[in-house]
């Protein structure tokens, strides 16, 4: 085995990169010696004066055959030529590594130079720099966060590569690997292309006859996007010739996107124009999420903890933000009907924010969400494009469902994935219902995602299918737009009906035959103006909240109030809760209310399956409303859904158990006896519904209340903690 050592550090090409790696060597004590060497020798003066370097290397020759590692850091263009200088210098355990901003061409000189590479030799690149050139720029913590790409060979020792990614970590440097072409690639599309295009800009303008005026004139954008431009000419130059044929392709692509501007300019296409913009400007925020290291806000990622003082005063009015579960069918029909739909109401949490990105894929102009407003240019039935690539969906198992329907019945292949949370979800049933159709899909192993899907025919099966969930129904509902007849569904049992009544809402709504629900194809939906109903589910904790609490009035403005969703309300009352609907109205083909709740006692109550399945999605509030109610409450449950598989149910009733509360759980049913909650600490699990509810629990508890594992309540609802303390609960958020 050989061995490779970084102790004795040789730079070669003492500027910008060279010399900041040295001095961050050096103040850092990694190495025992950094040794200089430049063509230019007052670069390597400079360098010691500036404590750069240890001392400057007189004889090449000797300083290379002594080096651990040589640190190539000239100029591209004479990469080459210092290789073919010190080759016959090196020794087999001596590490080789460059700085260059192209890789290709180096390994190309190097194969040409060596035939078979030295195990030592592993190609780098800093992504980091500066306008600045020589050693006098250098800086220590230029490589601090910022990454470095490696691109091992075939030929190159891992120990090697090990060697020379644990030295860029001392730095500060995140270390990556790629192979060489896809490097090149990278790199000419995200950093040799925007430097052409500044340069080519600043000099077009400083052509112009009035150009004073113009760079008098220029405003922060200009300077934003041109500050590049100031970077070093014969660097770029070299950098140019150096990665020749990715560049060429590159600057083609980008052609390609200004000739397209220039026509929607040219023909007055402000649709086309406003779909590059809005496609444009949510993918640079994508992309800055990605590079805050976050798929969402960086803030979710920090442990954070709720603190709850008991008691309070409960009142005011007040509106939730959007129903989740009806957000999304609005963008999805909106995107398929003829003309513009104005949305109002809809929430813009991470599940409906995918739909929205998703539907972008695939061509439909989006403006907004702002404050809840978005404006949909609708494509019709059959005017969807095809993705560039795969559709990422984050952790929306909701989008997943509904969009396998929907793609399966278009003209073009596509791809929907998720996060790691969501790769772990299978998707049997959706894709199984869709397979009787003829359906096209495949799968990961367990019908879990990514989900491949092939453009196919659909067919109408003759025998009803039968169903038993909203997701896959609405699928299935999605992809009978597109079907060769009419598609008959058959529910098993009752579940959600948004999609229906949405479809409704375009024109387009399925035919209720007996126990049977049936879509006509080919109809054309036309585009609406909608007032997405508030999310009953989030408004949830707020009624408990108002039962709960002595003396406690609150009303909740316009919230859906849809059959298949007022479980918990139907619950509460039966436990004695005072609640009203008032003004009761349609929106959206919706009904919708104002809901008013006043402070009653609560009795415990025996609740059958069918009403404890219906209320899931709230069963949190529900048991704490349970913990506050006198007696026993009984929530039973019948088939695959047990209270010991719902991992909700199971976090829920043991941050309650924490608190001193008396629960039992079994394989079909969960008891519940009302009394006493302690203070103390608590226990969320990280599931973003059991912590609201514990902040709701803390109003009836003996003392203050801490929560733990709050972090994703933020991106759950961002507006849960200031409603909360806006009704008149004593909520503080505290970050680890
Ligand atoms: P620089 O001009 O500051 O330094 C280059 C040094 O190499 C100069 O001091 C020069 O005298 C010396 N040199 C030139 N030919 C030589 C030779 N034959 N033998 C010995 N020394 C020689 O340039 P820099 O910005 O430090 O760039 C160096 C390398 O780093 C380049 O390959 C560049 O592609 C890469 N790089 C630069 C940046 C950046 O933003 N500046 C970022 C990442 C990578």
């Amino acid at each position: 085995m050989l061995n490779f050592s970084t102790a004795r550090v040789l730079v070669i090409g003492l500027g910008l990169i060279g010399g900041s790696l040295a001095r961050a060597l050096k103040q850092r004590d990694l190495i025992d010696e950094v040794v200089g060497y430049d063509l230019n020798r007052a670069e390597c003066e400079l360098g010691l004066s500036l404590n750069v370097i240890d001392r400057i290397g007189e004889d090449l020759e000797t300083e290379v055959r002594q080096a651990g590692l040589v640190l190539l850091a000239v100029p591209v263009k004479v990469m080459e030529t210092v290789l073919a200088t010190i080759r016959p210098w090196l020794r087999e355990d001596t590490l080789i590594t460059d700085v260059g901003s192209t890789k290709g061409n180096l390994v190309m000189a190097a194969r040409a130079l060596f035939g078979e590479l030295p195990p030592g030799f592993v190609p780098g690149h800093p992504i980091a720099g500066a306008e600045k050139s020589g050693v006098g720029a250098s800086d220590s913590d230029l490589f601090v966060r910022r990454k470095v790409i490696l691109t091992p060979l075939p030929e190159s020792d891992p120990q090697a590569t090990l060697a020379i990614a644990r030295l860029w970590q001392g730095v500060g440097a995140e270390v990556l690997q790629m192979d060489v072409a896809r490097h090149d690639e990278v790199l000419a599309a995200t950093s040799h292309l925007p430097h052409l295009l500044a340069f080519s800009l600043v000099d077009t303008l400083a052509h112009e006859a009035e150009n004073t005026d113009i760079f008098r004139y220029a405003a922060g954008g200009f300077r934003d996007f041109t500050r590049i431009a100031a970077s070093d000419p014969s660097m770029w130059h070299d950098i140019c010739f150096a990665n020749r044929q990715q560049l060429l392709t590159q600057i083609d692509r980008f052609s390609g996107g200004v000739a397209r501007l220039r026509d929607a300019i040219d023909r007055g296409d402000s649709q086309a124009l406003l779909g590059i913009f809005t496609r444009a400007r949510s993918a640079r925020e994508h992309f800055s999420r990605i590079l805050a290291r976050s798929a969402y806000s960086p803030e979710q990622q920090r442990p954070a903890r709720f603190l709850v003082r008991p008691k309070g005063k409960i009142t005011g009015t007040v509106a939730v933000s959007g129903d989740r579960s009806i957000s999304h069918r609005a963008i999805i029909l909106a995107a398929l009907a003829d003309g513009i739909t104005d949305i109002e109401g809809f929430v813009d949490g991470e599940d409906s924010l995918a739909t929205l990105q998703a539907f972008r894929d695939l061509g439909v102009v989006i403006e907004g969400p702002h404050q809840g407003r978005v404006r949909v240019y609708g494509v019709g039935l059959n005017g969807l494009q095809p993705p560039v690539g795969p559709i990422y969906l984050g952790s929306s198992g909701t989008s997943m469902r509904l969009l396998c329907g929907l793609l399966s019945a278009q003209p073009f292949a596509s791809e929907l994935c998720g996060d790691e949370a969501l790769s772990e979800v299978s998707m049997q049933t959706v894709v199984e219902s869709l397979r009787l159709l003829g359906a096209k899909i495949e799968t990961g192993p367990g019908f879990r995602p990514p989900l491949k899907i092939s453009p196919a025919e659909l067919k109408s099966p003759a025998q009803a299918v039968k169903i038993s969930s909203a997701q896959v129904k609405s699928a299935l509902l999605l992809a009978g737009l597109y079907a060769e007849g009419p598609l008959c569904l058959e529910q098993l049992g009752r579940s959600r009906d948004h999609t229906e009544r949405m479809l409704g809402r375009f024109g387009c709504a399925p035919e209720q035959l007996n126990d049977k629900l049936c879509i006509e194809p080919g109809k054309r939906l036309q585009a609406t103006q909608l007032r997405i109903p508030g999310d009953l589910s989030l408004a949830a904790y707020f009624l408990v909240a108002a039962t709960i609490t002595p003396g406690a009035e609150l009303t909740l403005e316009h919230l859906g109030i849809n059959p298949t969703r007022i479980g918990l309300v139907e619950l509460l009352r039966l436990m004695g809760a005072d609640i009203e609907l008032c003004n009761a109205r349609e929106d959206c083909a919706e009904p919708v209310a104002d809901i008013r709740v006043r402070y009653a006692p609560l009795t415990g109550v025996r609740i059958p399956a069918e009403l404890s399945r219906l209320a899931l999605d709230e069963c949190p509030a529900l048991l704490v409303a349970a913990a506050c109610a006198r007696g026993e409450t009984c929530l039973s449950f019948a088939g695959a859904e047990t209270p010991l598989s719902n991992k909700r149910l199971k976090l829920m009733a043991e941050a309650l158990q924490q608190a001193g509360v008396d629960i039992s759980i079994t394989d079909k049913e969960l008891r519940l006896s009302g009394g006493e909650i302690k203070s103390g600490v608590v226990n969320s699990g990280g599931d973003p519904r059991v912590a609201m509810a514990l902040v709701i629990a803390a109003l009836r508890a003996e003392g203050p209340l801490e929560i733990t594992g709050c972090e994703s309540v933020t991106s759950f609802s961002p507006e849960f903690s200031d409603l909360a303390r806006r009704i008149g609960i004593a909520l503080f958020k505290e970050e680890d």
